[in-house]
């Protein structure tokens, strides 16, 4: 066996399936975060499917449904319910009475391959069929190019299978990360998560600003999928990215302040909070263009 080709291998089939997570299933389809041709949709999306992570619908629907009862007893995977059922939160098969596709994902329930992958009412047919397919795309992988790569596959994949499941406890534990935003639920950013994951552990900048695309806010906290989104924006298959979130330490400490006022885990307030950051930011400006146009005048005085 060559180990070296396999491990190659394994890292690449990982980058692609957990970019399918954070860029496909995550920015695009749950939060509509950037704006892209149908064919790099489907390329992401897919990559998060065939690492087991069941239907698009399904897996949207349970993560808007986290963002809008964040850290409720509503909330599908929240560990204040405890960690195995944060981890296990899909034992049950079947959508709880406040969560429904149609209500919550009417924009994805009109693709119909979306349709079609859709796990219904009964989620153990949808994952049965997910499962068959990510089968389907291995034995295919081993018939092609031999056994190495299908077991790579199979290990990228069972890897970025876990990361967001475990992201989503971790970064949900005020102990494990720290927070820039001091918003009324659990999350915080880890750094270790945010590495695995390519950027979503940073998941308090995250939950503070759920529409941006980018989610590191620091220097040190960089964020590879929202730089693979940047270039591909650069060669044009992206074309609208949301970038509400500042990357500025002076923004922010506004933003920090005007969040903290009017966050709670519903629609209404992200868009809140999303209007008072670009309140914020435009009144930064303000002071920029007023400091400077100040300065100016004290240098002509001093003249
Ligand atoms: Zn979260
Ligand atoms: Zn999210």
């Amino acid at each position: 066996m060559d180990y070296t080709l396999f491990w190659c291998l394994t890292f690449v089939f990982y980058c692609w399936h957990i970019l399918g997570v954070t860029v496909g299933l995550h920015r695009l389809l749950s939060h509509r975060a950037f704006k892209c041709h149908k064919l790099v949709e489907y390329f992401f999306v897919f990559g998060a499917y065939l690492a087991y992570e069941g239907a698009p619908i399904w897996w949207a629907t349970i993560h808007r449904t986290h963002h809008r009862y964040v850290d409720t007893p509503l909330d599908p995977h929240s560990p204040r319910q405890g960690i195995a059922h944060a981890f296990f939160f899909y034992r049950d098969f079947k959508y709880p009475a406040h969560m429904s596709p149609e209500k919550q994902c009417p924009d994805l329930m009109k693709d119909p391959i979306y349709v079609w992958l859709e796990q219904g009412k009964d989620w153990k047919l949808g994952y049965a069929k997910c499962v068959a397919i990510n089968l389907l795309f291995r034995s295919i992988l081993f018939y092609c190019f031999g056994w190495e790569c299908m077991l790579a596959s199979f290990l990228g994949g069972f890897l970025a299978w876990n990361v967001p499941l475990i992201l989503n406890i971790v970064c949900h534990i005020p102990s494990l990360g720290y927070k820039n935003f001091h918003i009324k639920d659990d999350s915080v950013n880890n750094h270790l998560f945010a590495f695995l994951a390519m950027g979503d552990g940073w998941h308090n900048n995250h939950h503070a600003f759920p529409g941006s695309s980018q989610m590191g806010v620091k220097k040190h906290e960089f964020d590879m999928s929202w730089f693979v989104l940047k270039c591909l924006q650069k060669v044009g298959l992206v074309y609208y990215i949301n970038e509400s979130i500042s990357n500025k330490a002076e923004d922010l400490a506004i933003a920090q302040a005007d969040v903290t006022k009017g966050v709670s885990p519903d629609d209404e307030s992200r868009e809140a909070a999303s209007r008072a950051h670009s309140a914020a930011r435009a009144r930064v400006k303000r002071r920029k263009l007023a400091g400077s146009a100040a300065a100016s005048s004290s240098s002509k005085m001093e003249v």
